[in-house]
């Protein structure tokens, strides 16, 4: 069956629909918090306040598969949307009470509320979830490089995300065989994250919640295969990824 939500050829099962979200999309900073990082106004273009890339792979997936797509409205400096009520990280430490209850009522929870119906939404109808969290890492961290240029997060107990997984690295690998692709890496696909949460709202047959990792490598460069060529391997390898059109 041909997803009526799907354009032009691309074929997802109807009983699938992908919700997209973007939780460091921004580096944005309220004007009332303004002078929190006024002695390091370099901080704010750094993958510590936001990663970059993450908003226009989003809203590239977003288009292609005619999917919503959520995204954070304020920079993670502040609060950081893809942590849980409770994380230790989850506000900037210079944040007092009044401000740390502001964020989560202007900024959080809107959008973890609003991401999270409309997923239910779905699911209240009999249909299955695949939530694409889209994130972007720096390739170097600590004087480490981070061997890998595309990665997936996923919780390997639960069957459907890994078999996803699978099908779509393994689509992503046939296009574009130099990409080091890699799975749960740099971080565990179970750590806190708005995917993890989540896992925890919907049974696994419902709900497949998958962190997309890109290397920050890309988004700053250009030519034959850079940024623009990436995200279209991305798309287009999602497409046939176990989703009724292999080629
Ligand atoms: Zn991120």
């Amino acid at each position: 069956m041909i997803n009526p939500f799907a354009p032009r050829g691309i074929a997802l099962p109807a009983s699938h629909q992908l919700v997209v979200t973007c939780e460091h999309a921004t580096n944005h900073l309220p004007r009332r918090y303004a002078l929190l990082f006024a002695d390091r106004p370099q901080l704010l273009d750094t993958h510590c306040a936001y990663d970059p890339g993450a908003l226009e792979l989003a809203k590239r997936l977003s288009q292609r598969f005619s999917a919503p797509c959520f995204t954070a409205t304020v920079s993670r400096l502040l609060v950081d949307c893809n942590r849980s009520l409770g994380h230790r990280h989850l506000f900037a430490p210079e944040l007092d009470a009044d401000e740390r209850a502001a964020l989560l009522r202007d900024h959080y929870l809107p959008y973890r509320q609003a991401a999270t119906a409309a997923m239910t939404e779905i699911v209240s109808r009999g249909a299955t979830v695949l939530h694409l969290s889209v994130h972007t890492f720096t390739p170097w961290l600590d004087d480490t490089e981070r061997r890998a240029d595309f990665a997936l997060l996923y919780d390997p107990r639960r069957n459907p995300e890994k078999a996803f997984c699978h099908d779509w690295l393994t689509a992503l690998a046939r296009l574009a065989p130099g990409l080091r692709l890699r799975r749960n890496y740099p971080y565990r696909g179970v750590a806190d994250g708005f995917t993890t949460a989540l896992r925890r709202e919907f049974p696994e047959e419902r709900y497949l919640g998958i962190e997309l990792e890109v290397s920050q490598k890309f988004p700053a460069a250009s030519g034959d295969h850079g940024w623009q060529w990436l995200q279209e391997m991305i798309g287009r390898s999602l497409a046939t990824a176990g989703w009724g059109e292999k080629d």
